[in-house]
């Protein structure tokens, strides 16, 4: 029999409807042979050597003892197709009423993290080194980026691979900042808040401590992070990086708490990589908005998502979504990967 479970912070209910005999190496057999990627596509606008055919850099990170700019190891640049921007000095960011309706221009910030030079990487084969490198120019960005008036939101997230929404190969992870607090947020920031004023808790503590305890849907940690499978995961082999230290904000990320996320992240990608035959993936940083930086009750934290099942009708029409891999089972395939 199915079981219905409640994630604790959203109320958001899964169906855990485990599919018998359903292994690992049927999720990476699904995937098509893909061919080895090159190191250099000359027609991929983020590879070195092509930087002409991207808009200029706001952040670089020059590779060390670099002759000049040309030579960086990481590139942020604006995303030529941006879906939000700085607006032009003197442009009214303000909303606006049509008819019955309300709109506002697209102020905000869309940018590319570049992550590496070479095209054929992923998170997964890259150094502790370069996955650090990555994880600074987060924080650079979300810093930057927070000190603009009309960036409410920022949201740092990285599609990997078709099924996950990406439609250029190179590694890269974006950034967007948004001008509004969307409802989805909204709705989080308020059962949050429900749940620490019964509790006095921060409830992604309390999941924390619990799940420290339990052991059971634990993958990996170190001194600053836990990467566990959630009690009510959504999809197979969703998996969670939370900061062992409550903080609201992806912003009061130390130098040293950069270098142990960027550790943990790494680990807990390459041990989807090696059970899932690189899979493709989505993750993005659930990070409190600008006003709510500070808060006690909400808990910022990295949220990765496989892509090796599709969100069908059942999933658009309930809101709930059918997971065929229990997460205990999850934690422990993924616990004996490496
Ligand atoms: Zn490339
Ligand atoms: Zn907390």
């Amino acid at each position: 029999m199915s079981r219905l479970r409640q994630d604790l912070a959203t109320r958001t209910w899964s169906i855990i409807a485990k599919e018998r005999g359903k292994r690992p190496d049927d999720f990476a057999k699904t995937k098509a042979k893909e061919k080895p990627k090159p190191s250099y596509d000359a027609k991929c606008p983020f590879c070195r050597g092509n930087e002409d055919k991207t808009p200029e850099a706001v952040f670089s990170i020059p590779a060390p003892g670099a002759g000049n700019d040309k030579d960086w190891v990481v590139r942020v640049v604006p995303n030529k197709f941006a879906a939000l921007a700085p607006p032009e000095p003197g442009t009214d960011t303000g909303r606006e009423k049509t008819g019955i309706y309300l709109e506002m221009g697209g102020c905000g910030a869309h940018e590319v993290v570049i992550e590496v030079p070479d095209h054929s990487q992923t998170i997964a084969t890259m150094s502790e080194e370069e996955v650090a490198r990555i994880v600074h120019t987060y924080r650079e960005r979300f810093l930057e980026l927070d000190r603009s008036d009309w960036n409410q939101l920022i949201i740092i997230f990285r599609n990997q691979g078709k099924e996950a929404g990406t439609s250029l190969e190179h590694p890269h992870s974006q950034i967007i900042g948004t001008p509004v607090v969307p409802q989805e947020i909204r709705r989080r920031l308020e059962e949050a808040q429900r749940y620490y004023d019964d509790h006095g808790t921060c409830v992604h503590c309390d999941i924390l401590h619990h799940e420290l305890a339990e052991k059971t849907r634990l993958v990996c940690s170190n001194a600053g992070f836990v990467a566990l499978c959630p009690f009510a995961s959504t999809v197979p082999y969703e998996t969670w990086i939370l900061p062992r230290r409550h903080a609201s904000s992806f912003g009061v990320l130390t130098e040293e708490g950069a270098d142990l996320l960027a550790k943990l992240l790494r680990e807990t990608l390459l041990r989807l990589h090696h059970l899932l035959g690189n899979p493709d993936y989505n993750y993005v940083v659930r990070s409190a908005p600008h006003h709510s930086a500070g808060e006690p009750h909400f808990h910022w934290y990295i949220e990765i998502l496989p892509r090796l099942t599709t969100r069908a009708g059942f999933e658009i029409g309930s809101g709930m979504n059918i997971n065929i891999v229990a997460p205990e089972d999850a934690a422990a395939q993924l616990r004996e990967a490496l």
